[in-house]
Formats: structure tokens, C-alpha cells, sequence
């Protein structure tokens, strides 16, 4: 058995990765064969829908398995293991890396750390892991497919990484898709598969991803922060909070998103639940000053 420390060194960084890295860009990419064959392989079963058609079921399974996992990626993956927005007991938090691991966007380490270096690096051109600075498709989805970020940088998690089970998870992350891939199948056969799983992970990549490319695009700008993060009604819906991106980039520290009363962020409220019920502890709010902010950074807006 492998000590965490072993586990840990065991895990290329991203400088690592680097050594890897050839020319091919686009397309016709050589990189990540089997990533890519996996993702667009995923994308082009759903056109079986055509001949599958949709049940009453399916739909539900749809629902269930699209929506039950976008909070799973944006209460645990985002709001608590890239933030730590608040606190749980270490059996929740697996709970909550096994679920988000269902989202089939790798283990938690791996998507935490790239996410952090998100923040840290904001939109500067060639060190933000996803800016729409460096193309629109690049952020999207083009940079899940290099193999400078296919490893995970434990240096920028090291706070997770000393979990074992966690470091376990992020390397067998496949795991958890499978695993929800075979429930579909045992409760709604074929079509329960094609629409529990493959529809719906089509829908919730690209829903996910449309944060790291629309919601630096589109959308308005309550806060001057240095990147081009907005504010998306129709996003925060879709994503169940994450649209307050220009909230979320000018405090990333508040497990709430939608700092209005109007602005809804049902992540935050399905939290506040959790909260509750004593699953999680210590949810942390936007401060008074950032609130009462709004205004002045308005006026000053204005004013340039
Ligand atoms: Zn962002
Ligand atoms: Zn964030």
C-alpha cells in the first residue's frame, strides 16, 4: 500500500506534463486520443435519440442525472473544494467528490487546482488555464485536450491532496461516471443509458463549460474586477447560481453567488438546506462591505 506522500508524488504536474507536449493543435490534435475519441464519441450517441425517441422516464432521468449533478459540480467541486466556501465532516466531503466526479470532468484535485489557477491568473493571456483571451473555443472546451493541463498541480491543492481517499478518487475518477452509467442502464434499459447518461453529460459539460466562455463574453458588470467576468441571468438558471460570474470573480470566498435577493442561486439555497440538516457548517457570506460596494463602484463606473 502506497503512502498519501508516494500517491501524491505519483502525480504528474502540469510541468510534467509540459515535457509531453507536441505541436498538434486543433482538430486534428494527436493529443488525448482517448479523452476526445470518449468526448465527441459521447457527443455523436446522442443523434441515437432519433431512433431511441424519449419517454416519460428517460426525461426524468434526464432531469434527475443533469441537474442533481450540475449542483454536485458547483456546491462541491466549485463552491467547496476550489474555494472552501465552507466546512464538513470528511465522510460528506467524499460524498461530495464521488457525486461531483459523476459530472465526468475528472476528479476533484485535478478540476479544484485548475480552477483556482483560473483566479489567480484571470484572463492574462497564456497563463489563465481557460481565458476566453485565448479564444473563445480554447475556453470552452479546447483546453481540456492539452496535455500541458491533463495532470493535476498538487502544489495548488495541497489542502485536499492530504486525504487520501480524495487522491484515490482523482485518479480513478472514472469510477463514478461508470458507475452512474450502469444505474441508468438497470433503471430505464438502453434509453435510460442514452438519456440518464449521455445526453445528460453532453448537456452538463457544456452548460459547465459555458461559464469559462460565456460568462466572461456576455452579460452585465456589477464589479470593476480585472478580468472580463459578467453577470448572466439565463447562465445562473442554467447552472443553478453560476451566472453571478462578476459577483463570483470580485468575491470568490461566499459559498452565495447571487448577492441580490433577485438573483437566483438555487446551489446556494440547496447549501443553506444541507446547512440545515447540520451536513455542512460555517457557510460563508458575502460581507456588508461588498454588498453596500455595488453602489460606489457604479457611481465610479459612471464616472470614468
Ligand atoms: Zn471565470
Ligand atoms: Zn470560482
Amino acid at each position: 500500500m502506497k503512502s498519501v506522500a508516494q500517491a501524491i508524488e505519483a502525480i504528474p504536474t502540469d510541468e510534467e506534463n509540459a515535457g509531453q507536449l507536441t505541436e498538434a493543435e486543433g482538430w486534428w490534435a494527436t493529443q488525448l486520443v482517448i479523452p476526445r475519441t470518449i468526448y465527441w464519441g459521447l457527443h455523436a450517441s446522442c443523434l441515437l435519440a432519433l431512433w431511441v425517441g424519449v419517454s416519460t422516464g428517460d426525461f426524468l432521468l434526464f432531469a434527475a442525472t443533469f441537474l442533481g449533478r450540475m449542483f454536485f459540480i458547483t456546491g462541491a467541486y466549485h463552491r467547496y473544494f476550489a474555494h472552501k466556501t465552507y466546512k464538513t465532516s470528511r465522510a460528506f466531503q467524499f460524498v461530495l467528490a464521488f457525486f461531483g466526479a459523476t459530472a465526468t470532468q475528472k476528479g476533484p484535485l485535478w478540476w479544484a487546482s485548475h480552477h483556482r489557477t483560473h483566479h489567480k491568473y484571470a484572463d492574462v493571456p497564456g497563463k489563465d488555464t481557460h481565458s476566453p483571451m485565448d479564444g473563445f473555443f480554447w475556453s470552452h472546451q479546447g483546453w481540456i485536450f492539452d496535455r500541458r493541463f491533463d495532470g493535476t498541480d498538487i502544489d495548488n491543492i495541497r489542502d485536499f491532496a492530504s486525504y487520501p481517499e480524495l487522491v484515490w478518487l482523482n485518479k480513478w475518477h472514472i469510477l463514478a461516471p461508470i458507475s452512474l452509467a450502469v444505474f441508468c442502464y438497470a433503471v430505464g434499459g438502453f434509453s435510460g443509458l442514452l438519456w440518464g447518461f449521455a445526453i445528460s453529460t453532453v448537456a452538463l459539460w457544456h452548460a459547465t463549460y459555458s461559464i469559462n466562455s460565456l460568462a466572461h463574453k456576455f452579460g452585465t458588470r456589477r464589479y470593476d474586477t480585472r478580468d472580463t467576468s459578467r453577470n448572466n441571468w439565463a447562465l445562473a438558471l442554467l447552472t443553478l447560481g453560476e451566472g453571478w460570474h462578476n459577483n463570483h470573480h470580485h468575491y470568490c470566498a461566499s459559498a452565495r453567488q447571487g448577492f441580490m435577493w433577485w438573483e437566483v442561486d438555487v446551489t446556494y439555497y440547496v447549501l443553506r438546506a444541507f446547512q440545515a440538516v447540520g451536513l455542512i457548517w460555517d457557510v460563508r457570506e458575502p460581507p456588508a462591505h461588498i454588498l453596500k460596494g455595488t453602489g460606489a463602484v457604479r457611481e465610479t463606473q459612471k464616472a470614468a
